[in-house]
């Protein structure tokens, strides 16, 4: 393992040359910061848009041979503003008229993943110009499947491309190249996973993810106010976080850190001194019972009835493979001896209903079928539950204090999560009552 550090930092921490400014002071604070991933510029305030959604917005109207200007002048802009403000020479402005070329001339010779890309290319040519720092560009360097799986010689010319230590890199987020050696990005907010896949490859004693909050919070603020602040939070606990709704980080770029026990620090541009969330490994011990909860709404239960279900071998299977063939994946599947439960996306399961339950129908003849909407999951998950005799009872306890109906109840055997499905209008209340039944 080296001492080297990876920083990544979001739109909110590249949005203008202030935020550069920023940055720059964070790396001198500490050498170990070495390797610096950018995402594209986002919003500098509520009304403007992302970099990324206005590239994707110049290339739609572009492939529609339609006028492209509103969208790319405030592109143009902004990268001109940023370098001027940093009185940088830049080839900017040339790699700007370069691309307007193409989107006027040709935009059939490129992709919709090529344009949003150069979000952070351009970023990041203008961040190395501004630290004194190598370029090395993302692609053809991080190579992945159609899985988004990264492929072992990509992580070796990772590391062979970064591998002296005593350089500073500045990495351009977000895309890298299909096996067939096409530009692809990942999905949104996937500059996160870039970070992660190079601190996996060059072996970094940390991942530091910038961005405009100090860290994570044990609720959602908007609905537990003053909600407190999550300190360390184990990889698996995260997942479970995120899966549920709690959302600060993408969830993909924790697997290439776990896999090295990599911790991953969310720390805040805005307030640097801040000490953020630790993303780790499974603590031995901790003395917190929950990390947090999470939740969403817009969940729909597939409720189907069949006397003695328990005997006809393969029900759940053909089941869930008819919702599988449809595109719908499922969340949870609570079963009775006669009742199966698929709890799946509203919106998903409301496009294919239709040939679902005809298709269920059919094919496995229930005495009932019915479809429940307007539910929300909310996720309680802590280490710190496993073997704490009365979490459930805490947990449903103060659910029924405030009259909350539970529809849904889930523990894995893991016991470092108990979901339960509650009606959307008693969302809010439910979090509520359990961050003061567990926080108070
Ligand atoms: N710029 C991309 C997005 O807006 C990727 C990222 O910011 O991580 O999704």
């Amino acid at each position: 393992m080296s001492n080297r550090i990876v920083c990544k930092f979001g739109g909110s921490s590249v949005a203008d040359a202030t935020q550069f400014r920023k940055i720059k002071s964070i790396l001198e604070g500490n050498p170990e910061r070495k390797i610096v991933v950018v995402s594209a510029p986002g919003k500098r305030n509520s009304k403007e848009s992302k970099l990324t959604d206005l590239l994707y917005s110049s290339y739609d109207l572009a492939k529609k041979r339609l006028d492209f200007a509103g969208p790319w002048t405030l592109i143009r802009e902004r990268y001109i503003e940023i370098t001027q403000e940093l009185s940088l020479q830049s080839t900017i402005r040339e790699e700007l008229d370069e691309l307007e070329k193409i989107l006027l001339n040709k935009p059939d010779d490129i992709s919709a993943d090529f344009v949003a890309s150069r979000g952070e290319y351009l970023c990041a040519k203008i961040m190395s110009e501004f630290l004194g720092a190598k370029f090395i560009d993302a692609y053809p360097l991080i190579q992945f499947d159609s899985q988004y799986r990264i492929t072992s010689k990509s992580y070796e010319d990772i590391a062979f491309a970064l591998s002296d230590t005593d350089s500073l890199y500045v990495v351009p987020g977000f895309y890298g190249s299909d096996t067939l050696g096409n530009l692809k990005t990942f999905t949104r907010g996937g500059s996160d996973i870039t970070g992660g896949i190079l601190a996996n490859a060059c072996e970094c004693r940390l991942y530091e993810n910038w961005t405009d909050v100090s860290g994570l919070l044990m609720a959602d603020p908007r609905i537990v106010q003053g909600a407190h602040s999550i300190n360390y939070v184990s990889y698996r606990e995260i997942r479970e976080l995120a899966y549920s709704g709690a959302s600060v980080l993408h969830d993909e770029s924790i697997h290439p850190c776990r896999a090295k026990n990599i911790p991953i620090n969310i720390k805040n541009t805005n307030s640097p001194g801040d000490q953020g969330t630790i993303i780790g490994p499974t603590p031995e011990h901790t003395s917190c019972i929950i990390t947090g909860i999470a939740g969403r709404k817009d969940f729909s239960m597939l409720y189907i009835e069949k006397s003695m279900m328990n005997k006809e071998r393969g029900f759940g299977r053909k089941v869930l493979t008819i919702l599988e063939e449809r595109g719908v994946s499922y969340e949870l599947s609570p079963c009775g001896i006669d009742s199966m439960n698929v709890v799946v996306d509203s919106k998903t399961l409301h496009r294919v209903k239709t040939e679902v339950c005809a298709e269920i129908e059919q094919k496995m003849q229930p005495n009932k079928m019915k479809i429940f909407d307007n539910l929300a999951l909310i996720a309680t998950v802590g280490h710190g539950m496993v073997n704490q005799i009365g979490t459930a009872a805490r947990l449903f306890g103060a659910l029924a204090k405030e009259k909350i109906n539970v529809r849904i109840i889930d523990q894995g055997s893991s016991e470092i999560n108990i979901i339960v499905g509650v009606n959307e209008e008693d969302f809010e209340k439910a979090i509520v009552s359990i961050y003061n039944e567990f926080v108070g």
